[in-house]
Order: structure tokens, then sequence, then C-alpha cells
């Protein structure tokens, strides 16, 4: 019988929750040991690194990321992920991720830390201020365009598929043309 690549992943998986199982599925030691001998579920998601998009499988316990493997069902890596991949949990638990807003003044070479109550209006004026400046519905010979060059918007890695849909969406309704993600970069 001919085994797929999938199918070897799926039922070598299977085995290893079954020879874990019998001993109970909550470990002595908290923390250690594989995802299988745990009571997780797993949630489908894709990769935000790079533009292969793989799927993979987060298991999460208590608020906390404790597993990510390659989604065995996804057409693209078909259980594989890259080391970059198999480390995704540093995004949302980094001790070096930035919680506050920084803002740093044009011409100035010092970050202030302000308020969200103070970034949010400050940045909807802004690209307010800009698109109203630069916004053009015709071109020179009549065509109808309706965008505007004068703000651009570029996603992240840590950007999620839905939150890039978003603000996909945003831009677009706001008649960006330069739209890019870092990860095509
Ligand atoms: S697992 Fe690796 S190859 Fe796949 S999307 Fe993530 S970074 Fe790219």
């Amino acid at each position: 019988m001919e085994v797929t690549r999938r199918q070897f992943l799926k039922r070598t998986g299977g085995l290893a929750a079954v020879a874990a199982l019998p001993a109970g599925v909550a470990l002595a030691d908290e923390g250690k040991g594989y995802r299988l001998q745990r009571p997780l579920g797993t949630i489908p998601t894709t990769c935000t690194y790079c533009s292969v998009g793989c799927g993979a499988l987060v298991g999460t316990e208590g608020g906390k990321v404790v597993s990510i493997e390659g989604d065995p069902d996804h057409p693209i890596n078909q259980g594989a992920l890259c080391s970059k991949g198999m480390a995704m949990a540093q995004i949302p638990h980094n001790p070096e991720r930035v919680t506050e807003v920084l803002y740093r003044a044009p011409g100035s070479s010092e970050w202030e830390e302000k308020t969200w109550d103070w970034a949010i209006p400050e940045i909807a004026r802004r690209i307010k201020d800009s698109r109203d400046a630069t916004f053009t519905d015709r071109t020179p010979d009549g065509k109808v365009v309706n965008r505007t060059e004068g703000v651009a918007f570029l996603g992240g890695s840590s950007n999620t598929n839905e939150e890039c849909y978003l603000w996909v969406k945003a831009a677009r309704a706001l008649g960006l043309t330069y739209i890019e993600h870092q990860a095509r970069l």
C-alpha cells in the first residue's frame, strides 16, 4: 500500500498520541513533554513570516502558545515548517516586544513615549490631510482613477491573514495604490 507524506505524518502523530495517552493526559511535571501528551486544542493558522504561506497548527494552554507544528492537511507545506515557522511563538511571547506607542517627530533623533489616545487621532488626522492634499480623481487624459499616491501602506510579518485582509480593505477604500507587505520584499 502506498503511503503519502501527508498520511505518514498524520499516522505517526496518531501513534505517538496513542503511546502517550495510557498514563493519562496530564503530565506530572507541567510544562514538559510533547503536545500529544496533553489535551490541547490546536488552532489552524498561516505562518506570517514569508510569502510561501505555510499552514500551521498552534496549540495553546492558559492563553500561551505551547506548540507549533506543520499542518499535514495544508496543500502548500503538507506538514513541514522551516525553522522560522517553528519559532512563530516568539511573536506573541517576546520580552523585546514594544508595547508602548513610540513617536519620533520629523527631524528628531529621539523617540518619545505617547498614549494611544494621542496616537490614534494623530494618525487619522495625518492620513486625512495627506489624502486630501494628494487625491486625484482623474488622470490628465480624463481616465477615472480615484486614488492617492501621497500615502503608502506597508504590512509586517507579524500581521495575521485576517489583519492583512482588513488593512488592505481600509487602504483600498482610501484610494491607496502603494500597498506592500514586508514578507514580499
Ligand atoms: S514556515 Fe518558513 S517557508 Fe513556510 S511560510 Fe513560514 S517562513 Fe515561509
